[in-house]
């Protein structure tokens, strides 16, 4: 009999993961998510939360969850599919529908799960994926669930999106039908997908074009609208658009707008991450509509962290940091080995500045970055003062 041991290898995995320093260890917020924030005991400058517009601390959407957890209890009492689809879940599909101007949106537990869920739902044997080469995980691991074929374009390059296309069209049998799968706002540069482009392309091989737009909404568009707003495109040229409520909206869930209530009935028969899991609590379903009202009532917060962003932005690259293609809130400072990159977070760390390090695998092994998120709290005050850290780190380093 081979010899087997249940769990030793992975003692083994993380052990060449920290000998390779590819390991990632968690620090712990002991505050709320803010600009300055409690960590591992330091109180720190918070620069890599999804928190765009500050909504999870909003007394608004604390007070609704509070609220509806107190009228209908801590949990849902089962899937959606099942016994779980309260009002309130029912509210927030149709409150987001006419938020985003579509006939029909619904809502799951993650926006991880809506990829995960609705992506294999998409194609099947016979049919054709194509996905930007810098698609979130997400995309990547829903394409997996299916036994469609797959093709990928280069980033944002739409004459390689054409050249994909049409060398499609020489696949024998026909694909039956065509996705083209595209992050709205890519999470690791922030930089925006070329949508319009990507509509007439679809349009030109009938293709459907189903956009993840997590960090494009509640920034981008009228109100935070999102990127389809943005680009003022319709129902009939972005057939699915996907987001969640964890980021700007600062709660959590995951949604999808379409084009028809039919369309929405497809997915909720089909997607098995809406059909077999747990419903949303209905405190956080009801966080989310206010969210909703929030981004509505208050427009002045997308107003702040653009402002925000282009005062960072401007003075990083005053100094001389290359901040890559960055068009959001999301600018990356470039640092190029994975070690700099993580001898630059640490630095930071030092100096009481709290950012993400991205380094191999995340992206390719010479473009580590530290990724900065900007959020519409931030003060002029904290953002001097993080340009600040950044000059004199960024000088050791040889950076600037
Ligand atoms: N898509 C993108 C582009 C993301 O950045 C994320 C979150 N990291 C997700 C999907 C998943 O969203 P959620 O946190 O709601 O699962």
């Amino acid at each position: 009999m081979v010899k087997r041991h249940p769990t030793k290898y992975m003692i083994e995995e993380y052990k060449r993961l920290v000998k390779e320093r590819l390991n990632w260890e968690l620090r712990e917020l002991q505050s709320a998510s803010k600009p300055i924030c409690q960590v591992d005991g330091r109180e720190v400058l918070m620069l890599c939360a999804n928190n765009y517009l500050n909504l999870a601390t909003h007394p608004k959407v604390i007070e609704a969850m509070v609220e509806a957890t107190k009228k209908y209890g801590a949990g849902a009492g089962s899937d959606r599919s099942i016994s779980g689809n309260m009002s309130l879940h029912e509210e927030l599909d149709k409150r987001l529908a006419k938020f985003k101007g579509a006939p029909a949106s619904l809502t799951f537990q993650t926006g991880y799960m809506v990829n995960e869920g609705v992506i294999p739902q998409l194609c099947d044997k016979g049919d054709l994926y194509v996905s930007d080469q810098l698609n979130h995980g997400s995309i990547i691991d829903g394409v997996r669930l299916s036994h469609a074929d797959r093709a990928v374009y280069k980033h944002k390059d739409m004459e390689d999106l054409a050249k994909v296309l049409e060398e499609a069209e020489k696949h024998h049998p026909p694909y039956d039908h065509i996705w083209i799968l595209t992050d709205g706002v890519f999470s690791m540069d922030g930089d925006l997908a070329p949508l319009p482009e990507i509509v007439k392309l679809a349009k030109e091989h009938g293709a459907g074009v189903y956009v993840d737009d997590a960090h494009g909404e509640g920034v981008l568009g009228r109100n935070g609208r999102g990127i389809v707003d943005h680009f003022r495109l319709g129902r009939e040229e972005v057939h699915l658009e996907m987001g969640t409520f964890s980021k700007a909206f600062g709660v959590v869930g995951g949604h999808i707008s379409c084009g028809s209530l039919e369309i929405r009935k497809f997915l909720y028969n089909r997607s098995r991450t809406f059909l077999l899991s747990a419903a949303v609590p209905p405190g956080v379903a009801a966080a989310c509509i206010a969210a909703i009202d929030v981004l509505e009532d208050e427009p002045d917060r997308v107003k702040n962290v653009w402002r925000n962003r282009e005062y960072f932005l401007k003075a990083m690259q005053d100094l001389g940091f290359n901040t890559g293609n960055s068009q959001t809130p999301i600018i990356p400072v470039m640092c190029g080995e994975s070690e700099t990159a993580k001898k630059l977070a640490k630095m930071l760390w030092d100096e009481g500045a709290f950012v993400l390090p991205i380094f191999y695998p995340m992206v390719a092994k010479n473009a580590a970055r530290i990724r900065v998120q900007l959020c519409s709290e931030h003060t002029k005050e904290q953002l001097d003062r993080a340009v600040e850290a950044f000059e004199k780190c960024g000088r050791k380093l040889r950076l600037i």
